[in-house]
Formats: C-alpha cells, sequence, structure tokens
C-alpha cells in the first residue's frame, strides 16, 4: 500500500467463482463481544488502516430519505445502530453519527453531485464525513456515465456496493461508499437486503477488509485472509464475507467480524 493512496473494495453477487456452502445457514453463537482475537490465517494483512477517532460522521444521500417515503433510510440507519452497539461495548461514544439524519438535509448539509467515474472523487468530495451514495438508473444518480467511456458504468455490473478510502500516513483520513439500486433493488432487478449490505460496506469504512478472499472473480479484496473456498466457517458466516446472496440477511456482526474489528479499536 502506498503512503498516500486510494484502495477500492467490491462486494459481488455471489456468482459461481465461490464453492463455499451458503452463508449463514449456521448461526454464529457468539461469546466473545470485546476481545481482539486475531486468527493467524486472517492476520493484520486483513485490515485496511484505522481512523484516529470514532465516531466517523456520515452523511446520506439525500435521496435515501425521500424513497419509498424513507424506508430505506430505515434500514440503512439500522446498520448504523449495529455499528453504534459495538462501539458501546467497546466504552465508546459510537462508530458513525449521522449528521443528516431526519430530513436529510439538516443544515443543508447533502452530498454533491458529480459527474466522475472515479470513485476516488468521492470520497474527497466530502471532507468532514464519509459520504454514502445511491447509485441509480438517471439524474446525477446515473450508473452509467459518459466519464466511464462506451457502456461504462461506475459500479460494474455484479458490484451491489463499493467503498473507497483515502489513506495518509497509514491513517484512515476519508471514504465514501457507492450502494448500487440500478443493478440491484430496481424494477426488474434482482433484490438485496440493503441494511445488510451497507452494514458491511461500514465495516470496510472502519478498516476491516473481507473475512476471506473471494476475488477469484470481480471481488478485489486484496486481503491476506485464506481464499472463501477454503475458509474456516466463521469466516463464511461473517458480515465481512465478500458475497451477498439475493434475499440474504446478514443483519448482525459474527463472531470474526468482532474478533477483528477489536483489534483495530
Ligand atoms: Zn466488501
Amino acid at each position: 500500500m502506498l503512503a498516500k493512496g486510494l484502495a477500492s473494495v467490491a462486494c459481488v453477487f455471489l456468482l459461481f467463482s465461490c464453492s463455499v456452502r451458503a452463508p449463514g445457514s449456521k448461526k454464529d453463537r457468539i461469546v466473545n463481544f470485546t476481545q481482539c482475537i486475531l486468527p493467524a490465517d486472517q492476520g493484520k494483512g486483513s485490515f485496511q488502516g484505522a481512523w484516529a477517532a470514532l465516531p466517523i460522521p456520515v452523511v446520506f444521500d439525500r435521496d435515501f430519505y425521500v424513497a419509498d417515503n424513507g424506508e430505506i433510510m430505515n434500514s440503512l440507519r439500522g446498520s448504523v445502530t449495529t455499528w453504534n452497539t459495538w462501539a458501546g461495548l467497546r466504552g465508546m461514544r459510537g462508530a458513525f453519527s449521522i449528521i443528516n439524519d431526519g430530513t436529510g438535509n439538516t443544515s443543508g448539509r447533502d452530498i454533491p453531485e458529480l459527474t466522475d467515474c472515479a470513485q476516488a472523487s468521492y470520497s474527497s468530495s466530502v471532507t468532514d464525513a464519509v459520504g454514502i451514495w445511491k447509485i441509480a438508473t438517471s439524474g446525477f444518480h446515473k450508473n452509467q456515465r459518459d466519464s466511464c467511456g462506451t457502456n461504462g458504468k461506475i459500479l460494474p455490473d455484479g458490484v451491489q456496493g463499493q467503498t473507497d478510502w483515502i489513506i495518509v500516513g497509514g491513517k484512515i483520513v476519508g471514504a465514501s461508499i457507492l450502494l448500487n439500486f440500478e443493478g440491484f433493488n430496481a424494477p426488474g432487478k434482482q433484490p438485496i437486503d440493503s441494511e445488510s449490505l451497507l452494514l458491511h460496506e461500514l465495516g470496510h469504512v472502519l478498516g476491516l477488509l473481507h473475512s476471506c478472499n473471494g476475488s477469484s472473480g470481480d471481488s478485489i479484496d486484496g486481503t491476506t485472509a485464506p481464499h472463501c473456498g477454503v475458509a474456516r466457517e466463521q469466516y463464511v458466516d461473517a458480515v465481512m464475507f465478500p458475497f451477498l446472496e439475493v434475499s440474504q440477511n446478514r443483519r448482525n456482526l459474527g463472531q470474526n467480524d468482532y474478533n477483528r474489528i477489536n483489534c483495530i479499536y
């Protein structure tokens, strides 16, 4: 990793690259919420880094507050609450604070309208918070963009959500999340659980890489964790498992998520 650099992680829909059993078929019984227990086969290379301080301010796309009478926003808020509950167990005030909660436009705050294709532009466009964009079919939210080249999309087919970090001197100082509401959760497209998806992406924002390496296909995770095809059951059941199936819910942190996040904060 460069001293100052950008890296992206993609979550892709489970296609045919991963031969593991269906995740979540057997629920974790959590026995450790607050201790750092980093498995040797995941290692510190399964972390992207850490923020200097929590909670991390986040700004949600105003569209989340408007669409479906705010139903999506309620769902997304649930994932913030789950991470905040973890932070509380660690004696911290919270993991994330939503600075435009309520109306989506508190104190004039909203995410900027960008036409760029590179997600790095999104990360750097909000300097005091992490922006969470709804990528959709039309308007400035449009997934397909001229700036991405012919038939190009900012979120390629199969990518449900993507996190990008700004890293300076080994510390995470900025990030952005793009959620795909064009290829998923749109009319005629596959439904996926928004809360599970954002819970995963917020895990990336905090500095977690995937619980296992699924990069035989579209998942660019760069983690030192083992390949998902040979990963332990706990890694497959984790929120940070790189694949989310249609209609699957993964709204609670798994044992492996607790074991690792407690090593970062
Ligand atoms: Zn991911």
